[in-house]
């Protein structure tokens, strides 16, 4: 009988655990309060990183950063606008930045070279023509919703079950090992068993944990939020030349610029509240690489929260954006695996990861085969998984029209709505 684990939470590290344990052969349930990717995983930048954001302060992070900037290019990139992305320094002490980024980026093996500035002016119109340096680096964007419906389509063909509209109410414990979850849908709260639990609930995984009784792990969860502008003001993804801080991210998504970001740690990750201040904090940080935005019109705006992990001495900015899949078994709760921190890019590598923490807990070795995620919806829909046969059909006839470019996303919503029991 192969063992049964439960996934929590339906963000990119929960989308790819189910992916990896179904591949792994365990009997795979994802559970989803709400749907694929309600929450940071569609409320981000939307970059792939090349990794040169954390070249100078967190090697790991870079590292892991370019490993799978080149994995998801070879198994996604229908699902990626390969934008190339560009480090800018406005000042003097920015332009001195740049020795310590190129080192770091060459430790970390991230292919970034030095660019004449006036040629990147011709490249980025919009640009502060005050430019003193720039570094070329290879970020990618990423269409995001459409890249986790790959991700859950995937899985769902490997067997996985998803559970969407459930909310975990509690892991459950008997002598120091987990039983199983205690969830509630529509009102109705049932107990399911399991062998072993994935917590994947990013930035609410404390939330639960409280909630079942148990402690470790530690999180800090930290709110950021992005500023969408009208209108394409950048061809790359454009970055200051300096340590990671506020309003210093440009992203190319579509036909809008999005702007970010802040990072500020909050208590409650369900309740937080975004300052006018930050605001126009973003604005003029934003102005200074694309003077346009100090007034152009803004969209919307969002935000969303890092699932970061709490470490002593770092704040929100100088925590490490790698990742653990931590075994709670020293917590007294042996089979309850949580993951923290990480970042969108790095959604793969956490999923292939915690099945194989989840494999070795039940003395198996797990060798990960690459998804072909390129053409997951065609197989998806070619063994007649798609439900909802009417959006879908509308959404293909217009595959070859001038709106082929916008009913991706359609398309990815009927397949989304499929994977769901
Ligand atoms: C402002 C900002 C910008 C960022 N930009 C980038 C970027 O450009 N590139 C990049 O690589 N990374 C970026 N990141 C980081 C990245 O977005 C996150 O690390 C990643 O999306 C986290 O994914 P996750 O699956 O861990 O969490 P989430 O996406 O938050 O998923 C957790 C899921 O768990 C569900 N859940 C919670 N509690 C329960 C429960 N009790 N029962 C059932 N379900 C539950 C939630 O509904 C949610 O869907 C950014 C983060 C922020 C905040």
């Amino acid at each position: 009988m192969k063992e049964r684990v439960a996934v929590i939470g339906g963000g990119i590290s929960g989308l790819f655990s189910a992916l990896y344990l179904a591949q792994a052969g365990f009997d795979t349930h994802l559970y989803e309060r709400k749907t694929i990717a309600a929450e940071t995983s569609d409320n981000f930048h939307g970059m792939i990183h090349s990794g040169a954001r954390y070249a100078v302060n967190d090697q790991v992070s870079a590292r892991e950063c370019i490993s799978e900037n080149r994995k998801l290019h070879s198994i996604a990139a229908s699902f990626l606008d390969n934008t190339g992305g560009y480090f800018l320094g406005f000042t003097d002490r920015e332009a001195e930045f740049g020795d310590l980024l190129l080192k770091g980026c060459a430790a970390a093996g991230i292919p970034a070279r030095e660019e004449d500035t006036e040629m990147v002016i011709r490249a980025e119109p919009h640009l502060n023509h005050a430019l003193k340096r720039a570094v070329s680096v290879p970020d990618k964007v990423v269409h995001a919703f459409e890249f986790a419906a790959a991700v859950s389509a995937e899985a769902k063909m490997l067997g996985a079950k998803f559970h969407f509209r459930t909310d975990v109410v509690t892991v459950d414990l008997k002598s120091g090992t987990i039983t199983g979850i205690t969830e509630s849908r529509n009102g109705n709260v049932e107990k399911e068993s399991f062998d072993a639990v994935v917590n994947a609930t990013g930035p609410f995984a404390s939330g639960l944990m409280a909630r079942s009784g148990m402690t470790g792990s530690e999180m800090m969860p930290s709110v950021g939020s992005m500023l969408v502008y009208e209108g394409r003001y950048n061809n790359a993804v454009l970055n200051r030349m300096r340590m990671p801080s506020d309003g210093d991210i440009v992203v190319p998504y579509g036909g809008s610029s999005v702007l970010g970001t802040i990072a500020t740690v909050v208590e409650d990750p369900e309740n937080y509240k975004i300052e006018e201040e930050d605001i126009n904090m973003m604005r003029d940080e934003g102005s200074v690489m694309i003077p346009t935005l100090s007034d152009a019109r803004i969209r919307y705006m969002y935000s969303s929260v890092r699932p970061l992990m709490a470490e002593e001495g770092k704040d929100s900015r100088s925590a490490s954006r790698s990742f653990q899949v931590v075994h709670m078994k020293d917590s007294g709760a042996e089979g309850l695996f949580t993951l923290t921190g990480g970042k969108y890019t790095t959604g793969r590598l956490i999923g292939e990861e915690a099945a194989r923490a989840v494999s070795r807990h039940f003395g198996t070795e797990f060798n990960p085969i690459d998804p072909d995620l390129d053409t997951a919806f065609q197989r998806f829909q070619a063994a007649g998984l798609v439900r909802d046969r009417d959006i879908l059909d509308i959404a293909l006839a217009r595959m070859g029209s001038m709106d082929r470019d916008r009913i991706m996303p359609a398309i990815a919503a009927a397949i989304a709505a499929s994977v769901g029991d």
